[in-house]
């Protein structure tokens, strides 16, 4: 197995800083997507279909409060309905005051042997203005061996490949042990109608499942060849605090000892040198313990340290020197936003600071408030949690030993063995609302990009054409073993 010869985390720096800045002209930034090799010349019928059916949601403007997810919902449920899908087995619902925030739900019928998969996926994308992109991003084309469009890698490569395999396995007669429910939903990215919090609110029994297959996981390609597969079962939990200062303020002409804008500075001061404890949890372990597996020997010396010995703070150290891996080890906490002050002239009166944490899911959002309030160790410093995200704090769930053998047996027939790590997420999915449901939910996809590549949520996002169908044959394979052998087709 080839180990790195850099963090796997490194990108090459160059292009993304480039990328970043957006200095450059459209047309010399586009200059700069290395071309990704292997894209298939001829398309089977099925990859074909899952192409059409990926356009067709691409090109759907699905943006909060300008798009509608509703549309793209349900031109996918005209498809399930034009397969032959009962019409008792397709759902298009959302809040009555959402009319362009409708969530799409399919259930596909087993033999009820066992609870059923939820295959979720969410319609949404994030703004893409068209001054800022060197095409329509709404315009799927192809380009260098790419997917170019809003959404061609979070999330519509998904939504697309779980609605063109349920349509296969539909056209092909296999019957699943067990039901297969798809969600499309709304609002994962923003917007104030989370799909799948209001489904499980609204219509839990619609979304009921064993487990979930979700967003969140996938391969890393390292020089074009797949370097590890990682399966995400958990991820931190985002938490905004807001910092507040008061003062009674006065005329700056007379400026005294107390200042609400220093005051809350010295707090900021104290964040900024303060680190939360290493806390590994039963996905962490086992991440850093496959990672020192494919890492550069001086990480993964330090991985495996850190694995026989979580106290060991030279080896946390060493591993922290890669923010990426730092922020696997322990909650963290950043200041994002300020404000202060209300005239040029005037002492200030209030000052404030947006705080983001991202907790581990071992602990939860008062204990780190406690926390925020012992370092700054400052009555005048309140510090209050501006989301209640407590209701989604769920414990993470170690893999699903049927799916870990079948991600882990197609990723030997697929992507060259590579190793399949547990992981969990910095970032935050809807599969936070179903943990805390009791639904364990698992990123899985089989869709391989190099680190940063895709560029999700930025400009020019991008998807390697032969990840799409590869992801597209994997998730294909993987339900049908996970849901059970079934009819044998034909
Ligand atoms: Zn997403």
């Amino acid at each position: 197995m080839p180990r790195l010869s850099r963090p796997a985390t490194a990108v090459a720096p160059a292009l993304t800083a480039l990328a970043l800045t957006c200095a450059l002209p459209a047309v010399a930034a586009a200059q700069l997507i290395r071309p990704a090799p292997g894209a298939p010349t001829t398309l089977t019928p099925q990859q074909q279909a899952a192409r059409a059916i990926y356009k067709e949601m691409v090109e759907i403007n699905t943006v909060d409060s300008v798009g509608s997810v509703t549309r793209a919902a349900e031109a996918v449920a005209a498809r399930f309905r034009s397969a032959g899908f009962p019409e008792g087995d397709i759902h298009l619902l959302g809040p009555a005051d959402a009319p362009a925030k409708k969530n799409l739900i399919v259930r596909y019928r087993g033999k009820g042997k066992g609870k059923p998969i939820l295959l979720l996926a969410h319609l949404d994308v994030v703004a893409a203005l068209r001054s800022d992109w060197p095409r329509d991003p709404f315009a799927m084309v192809e380009q260098d061996g790419y997917f170019l469009g809003r959404g061609v890698a979070d999330d519509k490569s998904m939504a697309a490949i779980f609605t063109a395999n349920l349509l296969r396995y539909k056209a092909e007669g296999w019957v699943p042990e067990r039901d297969l429910i798809l969600a499309l939903t709304a609002d994962e990215e923003g917007g104030n109608r989370n799909g799948v919090a209001w489904l499980l609110a609204n219509h839990r029994a619609l979304l009921d499942a064993e487990y979930a297959i979700n967003e969140g996981g996938g391969g890393t390609l390292m020089d074009d060849q797949p370097a590890f597969h990682s399966i995400q079962a958990a991820e931190k939990v985002p938490v905004n605090y807001t910092l507040t200062v008061l003062n009674t303020g006065g005329h700056s002409s007379v400026p005294r000892k107390d200042n609400a804008i220093y005051q809350l500075a010295q707090a900021i001061g104290k964040l900024e040198r303060f680190t939360f404890p290493v806390a590994l949890n039963e996905i962490t372990t086992p991440f850093f313990r496959e990672t020192a597996k494919v890492e550069m020997p001086s990480l993964a010396a330090a991985m495996r340290a850190l694995v026989a010995n979580p106290a060991d703070s030279a080896a946390a150290a060493t591993i922290s020197t890669d923010p990426r891996y730092a922020s696997m080890l322990r909650t963290t906490c950043v200041a994002t936003r300020l404000a202060a002050g209300h005239a040029d002239n005037a002492l200030p009166q209030t000052a404030t600071a947006n705080v983001n944490c991202r907790i581990v899911p071992t602990s939860t959002a008062a204990e780190v408030q406690a926390t925020l309030e012992r370092i700054f160790g400052d009555p005048g410093v309140k510090v209050t949690v501006r989301d209640r995200g407590e209701r989604y704090g769920a414990k993470p769930s170690a893999v699903q030993p049927e799916l870990l053998a079948a991600t882990t047996a197609l990723t030997k027939q697929l992507f060259n063995g590579v190793p399949v790590i547990p992981t969990m997420s910095t970032g935050a999915t809807d599969g936070r609302f179903l943990r805390a449901e009791g639904i364990p939910t698992y990123g899985v996809s089989g869709i391989f990009s190099a680190p940063g590549e895709t560029n999700a949520h930025g400009r020019d996002e991008k998807l390697r054409i032969k990840s799409f169908y590869d992801g597209l044959d994997f998730l294909y394979q993987l339900v049908k073993r996970v849901a059970g052998p079934g009819t044998p087709i034909g």
